[in-house]
Parts: C-alpha cells; sequence; structure tokens
C-alpha cells in the first residue's frame, strides 16, 4: 500500500534527502500515521524514527531548512525536536526497551525499525511510513494496525499483560483512545488492565490527568469513565465518582444512582459546551451526594447540604490529583455549590426576586449555571423533561429581563459606605454594613430599583428607624 499523499508537506522530502546523506533509514511513524488514515486531517505533529541516531537525524534535518531552527536535543530520551512552521517534529532512535517492575522508564537499546515498532503502546500507533528512497511511501504494518483500524479495534503488539504492566500510564491511553475515536478495547486487553489496575499507582498525577482531560473533552465522555469503571481503574483515580454508584432501597424507596446520573449529565453537557471546566463541574456536581446520603423514614432518601460538601470535596479532588488550584477550580467549586439552585426555580413557579438572587450569587457564571443544570435534566419521563426545560426557558428569559433592568450581574452597592457616613455623621460601624445589607435585600427583593436615587430615600428611612441622626 502506498500514502505518498500521507506525505505531502515538503518536509518530508527534506528528512528523506537527510537520511539518505547519513546513511540511515527513517520512517514516520506513530499518531501522525493512524490520524492520517483516520482521515482526521492531515496531523500538525510528526514522529519520526531514524535506525540510527534520531539526534544526528534532527541536526541534519534542521541545517538544510530555511532559517536554521534550532534542534532542542534531550540527550537522556536519546530524542530532538524541531518547529518548522508551527509543526513539531520529533525524532527517536529506533530501539528496543526492556522494563523493571518498579518504574516506567526502560533499560533502552539500539533496535530495528521493528523493535521499535513493538515498543509502541498499540497497534494503531506502531504503524509507519517510510521515507526511504526504496519504498517511500510505503506502509509498514507488521502487527496488523490497518485492520485494527477498520475494526475500531485498541489492541497491543505485544501480550497486553506485558504492554500494561511495563507502562500503566497505557492503561489510561488505551481508555482515553477507545473514548476519543469510538473504538472498542479488546478483551484480553481489557482483562490485562484490570489485572495490573493498581499499578497506575506508579504514574504521576499529572499524566492521569492528562489523559482524562483528554477523556472530557471527548464528544461522549461516559464511554471513558464506564472503562475507568469497568477496569475498576476509578478505585485508584475518582473514587468520590465511585461512591456514587449504587441504589440503595429501604422500605421499598430507591434512590437513583448517582453514578450513572452523572454520566448522562456529562454526555448532556457536551453537547452544548466545550469548555473543560464546565465538563469537570458536570462530572463533580453530585460527588458531595455519598458522604450526604441519609435514609428518613417519613420523607425517604435525602442529599441535605451535599452541594456545599461536594464543593469542599472538589478542592480536596484537585489537590490531590495536582489539578490547579486557582480560578478554575474555584469555578467548578461555585458551580458545584449553586448546581440545585436553578432546579429549585424550574420546579416552582419563578419570581423575579429569586431570579434576582440567583444572578447576584453567580454572577458572570449564571448562564454556565443553567447550562449546567439543563444538561442534569436526566429524567425519561417526557412529561416532565418538557416542564423542566420549559422553566428553564423561563429562568433564562427572566435572568435577561431582571438584567437588563436592575443590572444585579457583578453588583455594585449604589450608595457607598462613605456616602452613609457623611450623611450620618458615623465612625466606621456596624450600622454601615447594616444600612448597605438593607439596602441590597430591598434591591434583591425588588422593593426598590438598582438605582442611586431610591438607594439615598431608603437609606435616610433605614438610618431613621435605626435612632441615626442627620448631619
Ligand atoms: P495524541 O497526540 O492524541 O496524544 P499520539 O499517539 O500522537 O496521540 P503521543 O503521546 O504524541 O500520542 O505519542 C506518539 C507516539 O508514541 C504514539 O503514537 C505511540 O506510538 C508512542 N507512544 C506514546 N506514548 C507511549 C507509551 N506510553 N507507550 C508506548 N508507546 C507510546
Amino acid at each position: 500500500m502506498n500514502h505518498k499523499q500521507a506525505l505531502s508537506n515538503p518536509i518530508f522530502k527534506i528528512v528523506a534527502h537527510a537520511a539518505e546523506e547519513l546513511g540511515v533509514d527513517c520512517y514516520v511513524i506513530g499518531g501522525f500515521v493512524r490520524d492520517y488514515l483516520l482521515h482526521r486531517g492531515i496531523p500538525k505533529d510528526i514522529d519520526i524514527v531514524a535506525v540510527g541516531s534520531g539526534i544526528e537525524l534532527a541536526k541534519k534535518v534542521a541545517s538544510k531548512l530555511d532559517g536554521k531552527p534550532k534542534v532542542s536535543v534531550f540527550k537522556n530520551f536519546g530524542t530532538a525536536m524541531i518547529m518548522s512552521n508551527a509543526v513539531e517534529i520529533e525524532f527517536v532512535g529506533a530501539r528496543k526497551e526492556s522494563y523493571h517492575r518498579d518504574s516506567r522508564k526502560p533499560v533502552v537499546e539500539d533496535g530495528t525499525l521493528e523493535d521499535d515498532q513493538k515498543r509502541r503502546d498499540f497497534t494503531i500507533n506502531a504503524l509507519a511510513i517510510s521515507l526511504n528512497k526504496s519504498d517511500y511511501g510505503n506502509l509498514l504494518d507488521p502487527f496488523g494496525g490497518i485492520t485494527d483500524l477498520e475494526q475500531k479495534i485498541i489492541r497491543t503488539p505485544l501480550a497486553p499483560d506485558i504492554t500494561y504492566s511495563d507502562d500503566p500510564l497505557r492503561m489510561m491511553r488505551a481508555i482515553r483512545f477507545a473514548t476519543q475515536l469510538g473504538f472498542t478495547i479488546e478483551l484480553p486487553s481489557l482483562q490485562a488492565i484490570t489485572t495490573n489496575k493498581e499499578r497506575i499507582e506508579i504514574i504521576s498525577k499529572e499524566r492521569i490527568v492528562d489523559e482524562l482531560h483528554k477523556i472530557m473533552a471527548s464528544p461522549k465522555p461516559s464511554v471513558g469513565f464506564a472503562l475507568l469503571h469497568k477496569t475498576e481503574l476509578l478505585t485508584y483515580i475518582l473514587p468520590e465518582l465511585l461512591a456514587l454508584q449504587g441504589i440503595e432501597e429501604i422500605e421499598g424507596q430507591r434512590h437513583k444512582d448517582n453514578f450513572w446520573h452523572t454520566l448522562e449529565v456529562v454526555d448532556n453537557i457536551c453537547k452544548t459546551t466545550d469548555d473543560l471546566w464546565l465538563r469537570w463541574a458536570a462530572l463533580l456536581h453530585d460527588i458531595g451526594k455519598a458522604p450526604t446520603k441519609k435514609f428518613h423514614k417519613k420523607i425517604g432518601w435525602t442529599f441535605h447540604g451535599h452541594e456545599f460538601v461536594g464543593s469542599k470535596m472538589v478542592y480536596k479532588l484537585f489537590k490531590r490529583l495536582k489539578m490547579p488550584l486557582d480560578d478554575r477550580m474555584k469555578f467548578v467549586q461555585k458551580m458545584v455549590l449553586m448546581s440545585s439552585r436553578p432546579i429549585v426555580l424550574s420546579e416552582d413557579f419563578v419570581t423575579d426576586s429569586a431570579v434576582r438572587r440567583l444572578v447576584f450569587d453567580a454572577g458572570d457564571h449564571v448562564e454556565d449555571l443553567m447550562t449546567l443544570c439543563e444538561a442534569d435534566i436526566t429524567t425519561k419521563n417526557p412529561k416532565k423533561q418538557k416542564k423542566y426545560k420549559d422553566n428553564f426557558k423561563i429562568v433564562r428569559q427572566k435572568i435577561k429581563e431582571v438584567e437588563a433592568r436592575d443590572h444585579i450581574r457583578n453588583f455594585q452597592p449604589p450608595v457607598s459606605g462613605e456616602e452613609i457616613m457623611k450623611t450620618f455623621n458615623l465612625k466606621p460601624s456596624k450600622e454601615i454594613g447594616m444600612i448597605k445589607e438593607a439596602i441590597k435585600e430591598a434591591i434583591l427583593e425588588g422593593e426598590i430599583p438598582n438605582d442611586y436615587e431610591a438607594a439615598k430615600k431608603l437609606m435616610i428611612v433605614i438610618g431613621k428607624k435605626m435612632g441615626l441622626k442627620i448631619s
């Protein structure tokens, strides 16, 4: 099979000439070939394997390129990288690898192309295209990667137990590729992942999270989480989610399975947003339900305060997984904390003041919160489904109206503390805070409009009631 079209980027001819001058064979390999064959467009990043020194080849290629780009050499890994026209080209010497049990760092020796293909994680990632004069453009597929691409199967070139035990990150990669590409992990691989699950503990949190992000960025993340659940990797990665799994029944009263419900919510939200952190909020919005679950004889199952408990758990979870603890974490916390607010509104008659309070508390994130709550509708009862959706439409409309009229978002007190102090000849004291709070409450309740004149009038009334004198 000839795949010269894959090599339309002129860089390949330059690499081929450089390799010929050095007298080494070289090939394009890995993700580039896979994605090209999957028609995911011509991929940007290129991996080149040289049967010889990858670093020398990189230097030779750079010397032939316009502008002589810098060669970044990673001596310890025997690799080198060039950036050319925003394309990242990685060079590596073909190698044979063997592993020790306690590390994912292999002992490396020089090897043939086939040795190098064997060390790749999956057959679909071991495909290579020749850049050599004698067979330029030929596809080299010793492990049946093409068949696996056609049949949409994730399979390892070597015995799966060895592949996953050698480098347990591959377990996450298998699940991530299955989710991204809509592929099936073949049974022996799935079994080997289950057997080797606890070896995930030798993988750094950052790498695990990288893969989780890629699962979350896929069109249907539930595929990945169902696999993490099936292989029991979830126990090691996100036990808080696993704790949501299961349905308990007491005296004929059942609650829903919040794990599978959560996955539905995540898939739903992925249809309406690409925002990674909003997707994370959907994944974590119910995690407080496991620790707060209680059964009461009269009212059945409750999860009181799960939003607050859940938002605290977000911090611990992000910290444990070495995820960012900055505004992104705070945003997820806020979404979890507020996740039930619009639902309460949607079940009831929607009052303006409830909407104003929602906008006040959610600020600029009110639309994101609505998106989360709409995704949270997973009822299979079409009547209820329609009722909730219609009510959310009303809430969204009211948010617009209230906002146009009252400008509650990013609320600034219409009369300042300084003006209150001046009016009543006060020193900094708790009375000022009380007056400000009463004005804010009156605005949120719709008793006065959010403007200076109305607020000033009210300030005087409240001050007098408090026994303050106008100076
Ligand atoms: P993506 O860009 O979507 O992450 P990719 O396959 O290009 O996919 P890279 O991490 O860039 O991923 O890896 C490039 C190639 O290196 C892979 O296609 C695979 O052949 C090989 N590879 C990467 N990681 C591993 C690993 N842990 N074990 C074995 N081979 C690997």
